[in-house]
């Protein structure tokens, strides 16, 4: 995420803010997410769905349709709830699939909107419900992000390119995270949502570090702490688990902090829906080594800023927490050298000019100079 979006419900946000000094106070809401975490949560279904009406449109990916499809139907028999159909999202989160989903009849006809899948199908899921003012409820099939949980929708140009991100007041009114679903997955999603979701612990604490925070972002700033403990605490165990289809305490702790706590603290810290809390040096890294066009076609999101979280510890002088972070990479296989990356020194300098230039930074408590990058690399590249 890297564009700033500002709508009049901002704009009221900001007065507030300013006014914070004189004790202007103004009204506002915060919506956080709901969910049912376990292996049988689709029981809850028509508990949970029942008073938005009776008919639902399903929208998800091919795979994540077909993985639910049949347990959906058997959860549902007998509680008045009703799919209509199973519609594919379009294969990419952008506005023209969400306008084909907006013009589908059926959608029109929905009570609701049921957004199946790993990130792309709920978003777009997510905004075609929003723009047609629908209660969508998610289901989740991989964890590696949190976008079941989340009131923004990441969107992409049609030929696959970030366009920008599309908040909207209110997440999903449900997420159903069922775990049994979730452990068939590749353990490939999973192990690279592992870096994306502490890279917001390290992001979020660095970036509002000294200043005094208005409430909700005080609050998703503290909150990060378990979008990094229980990966470092149940993460090998939870990827050996996700390998072996075995559900344990351990993969539960981990897809929690993945899909649910990420999520929470995305929407307090972008409440005003700007970057300034949520982003940092290591999504900066992500977004610059995304110029070599090797780094996305062999890369995964989570797996290349989990490298940029070791770099952000370095330049920020924290020993301590660097050695911890870098024994899990190394113990997990997530990328610790640049050859990891299929990258070398000779690429440095390009690699950190374009670091320099990236919006993610520009709010930070101290200005990260080229010096500073230069040195970090260093030390990782000979650790
Ligand atoms: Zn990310």
């Amino acid at each position: 995420m890297h564009c700033v979006t500002i709508t009049r419900e901002v704009l009221r946000i900001l007065t507030f803010r300013f006014h914070l000094g004189g004790f202007t106070m103004e009204n506002y809401s915060i919506y956080l997410p709901s969910y049912s975490i376990g292996k049988d949560v689709y029981s809850k279904i028509s508990e949970v769905c029942r008073p938005y009406g009776t008919k639902v449109l399903a929208v998800g990916g091919h795979k994540a349709i077909a993985a639910v499809k049949d347990l959906l139907l058997e959860a549902m028999k007998g509680s008045g709830l009703h799919i209509l159909d199973f519609r594919w999202y379009g294969g990419e989160s952008s506005y023209g699939n969400v306008d084909k989903l907006m013009a589908d009849p059926l959608a029109k006809e929905a009570d609701m909107i049921f957004a199946i899948g790993g990130g792309k199908a709920t978003d777009t899921g997510k905004c075609a419900a929003a723009k047609l003012n629908k209660p969508v409820f998610t289901f989740p099939t991989i964890a590696s992000n949190c976008s079941a949980c989340t009131s923004v929708s990441i969107m992409y140009h049609k030929d696959g390119s970030f366009q920008e991100p599309f908040f909207f007041q209110k997440p999903p009114v449900h997420a159903f995270i069922q775990t049994s679903v979730l452990i068939k997955s590749p353990k490939i999603y999973m192990w690279a949502g592992l870096g994306d979701t502490y890279a917001k612990y390290f992001e979020s604490t660095v970036s509002s570090r000294g200043e005094d925070l208005v409430h909700y972002v005080a609050l998703g700033v503290t909150m990060s702490e378990m979008c990094m403990k229980p990966i470092l605490q149940y993460g090998k165990k939870a990827l050996e688990d996700n390998e072996n289809e075995n559900l344990s305490y351990e993969y539960e702790q981990v897809v929690l902090s993945i899909i649910v706590t990420t999520a929470i603290v995305s929407i307090l810290v972008t409440t005003e829906h700007i970057i300034d809390y949520n982003t940092g040096l290591a999504h900066a890294v992500f977004y610059a080594l995304t110029s070599y066009p090797h780094i996305e076609e062999k890369h995964l999101h989570g797996e290349v800023v989990s490298f940029g979280v070791l770099l952000l510890l370095l330049a920020d002088n924290r020993k301590e927490m660097f050695e911890q972070i870098y024994t899990f990479c190394k113990s997990v296989g997530l990328p610790t050298k640049l050859s990891d990356l299929e990258l070398s020194e000779a690429e440095l300098p390009d690699i950190i000019h374009k670091t320099l230039e990236m919006k993610d930074i520009s709010h930070n408590p101290y200005k990260i100079t080229e010096e500073m990058l230069k040195e970090a690399f260093e030390v990782l590249e000979t650790y």
